[in-house]
């Protein structure tokens, strides 16, 4: 069977690139290996944080913005709530480059937002306890996105724009036609044909794309959801989503929603990371007792019973920005990997860029040789 384009991974990243190809009128094929949704990636977790000012680089602002806008087309075309507005936080020692770098992004792009102290924090928001003296960032339009949701919501469009999505299906290999224009996919089912492919396969990518093995290296998270002993005090419109840099590490956190407790975790949990098949996929006391004893100190409101723990894949690039780009031999394969722990918010947006590298110019509008693969060379 051919098409116009085959989506490898139907996550985060490939449903909204499926949902844009086919609404473009592309002939698309999505390819799943587990079920959609699934816990076995790195899109699972119910929720994910979305904030503006980038503290990770200002050249992501701009594709922030247009993800926003593209975050409220999706809801409205599958008419279910995706993106919720809870202000966010982003808060450190006044001279990290977590709070500096969020303000850079603010000023620089002329974001709306508010420095305030951590004591003034803790007071307009009490579910909070930062050290007084810590700098933080509030940004009214911080939020998050409703993550399991979003793919179900991308692939419902998608297929109702035609797209044709099979789950249970795991590609075993590509190789580009003879003559160098389109693509063979081998699946462990059968096999197609397409002009063009998009490997969005997360942290299995290394795995069907070569230049990414090195370079695309998954590791394990942790995600907790505690009960607060004050719930109220950490529901969307009265809990920020956070990022916050303390002495024990790099922490981030979101409201009630979808499931019992807050929810938040340590980036880079334990740093472990290794190959993709190997990782243990469990949660066990030890990770439980480093989430909790981080909860204690900064959120002690909110530390009561533990109400879940699930496990779930970074896959990080070198400099922890994402690799977006074509293939180096191959100008018909794009490779996607925008995770290094924060691409979720992106997906819209990387949706549409993936949908135009893979199109008919093979060429996007918006910036992103920030992203290219040849800076990591
Ligand atoms: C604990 C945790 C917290 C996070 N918090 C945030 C946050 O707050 N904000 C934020 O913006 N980002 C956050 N992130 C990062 C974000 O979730 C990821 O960047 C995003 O989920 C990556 O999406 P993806 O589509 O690349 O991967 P996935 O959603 O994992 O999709 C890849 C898919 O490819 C499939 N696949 C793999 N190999 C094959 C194959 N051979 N054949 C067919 N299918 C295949 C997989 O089964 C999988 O479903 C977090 C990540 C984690 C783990």
């Amino acid at each position: 069977m051919t098409f116009d384009t085959i989506v490898v991974g139907i996550g985060g990243m490939g449903s909204a690139a499926t949902w844009q190809l086919a609404r473009r009128g592309k002939r698309v094929l999505g390819l799943e290996r587990f079920d959609i949704p699934n816990a076995m990636g790195s899109s699972h977790g119910l929720t994910r944080i979305i904030r503006l000012p980038y503290y990770e680089s200002p050249a992501y602002v701009p594709l922030l913005r247009r993800a926003y806008e593209l975050w409220r087309d999706i809801e409205a075309v599958s008419n279910s709530e995706l993106l919720v507005v809870t202000g966010s936080i982003d808060a450190s020692t006044e001279n990290d480059p977590l709070f500096q770098g969020a303000l850079r992004s603010a000023r620089l792009h002329s974001i709306e937002h508010e420095v305030l102290t951590g004591g003034e924090v803790n007071k307009r928001f009490p579910g909070y306890r930062l050290p007084d003296d810590y700098a933080a960032l509030f940004q009214p339009m911080g939020g998050l996105v409703a993550s399991e949701r979003s793919i179900v919501a991308h692939v419902n469009a998608a297929l109702a724009e035609g797209a044709e999505i099979h789950a249970r299906e795991a590609v075993l290999g590509w190789e580009a036609k003879a003559g160098g224009d389109g693509v063979v996919v081998k699946t462990d089912h059968r096999q197609y044909e397409a002009s063009t492919l998009i490997l969005s396969a997360g942290a299995w990518i290394g795995e069907l794309a070569l230049p990414l093995r090195a370079k695309a290296d998954p590791e394990r998270q942790v995600l907790a959801w505690l009960q607060p002993h004050q719930p109220e005090l950490f529901l969307p419109g009265r809990f920020p989503v956070f990022n916050l840099q303390v002495a024990e590490g790099r922490y981030y956190g979101l409201p009630i929603y979808d499931a019992p407790g807050f929810k938040f975790g340590r980036y880079h949990h334990l740093g472990e990371s290794g190959a993709v098949e190997v990782i243990r996929r469990d949660a066990d006391a030890a990770d439980e007792r480093l989430l909790r004893d981080f909860a204690e100190k900064y959120f002690p409101k909110g530390s009561g019973p533990t109400m879940g723990l699930r496990s779930c894949l970074f896959t990080n690039t070198p400099d922890e920005h994402f690799i977006l780009d074509f293939h180096p031999d191959h100008p018909q394969v794009v490779l996607a990997s925008p995770c290094s722990g924060h691409g979720y918010k992106f997906c819209s947006v990387v949706g549409e860029i993936l949908a135009d590298l893979a199109g008919d110019d093979r060429a996007t509008r918006h910036d992103i040789d920030f992203l290219r693969l040849s800076r990591l060379n």
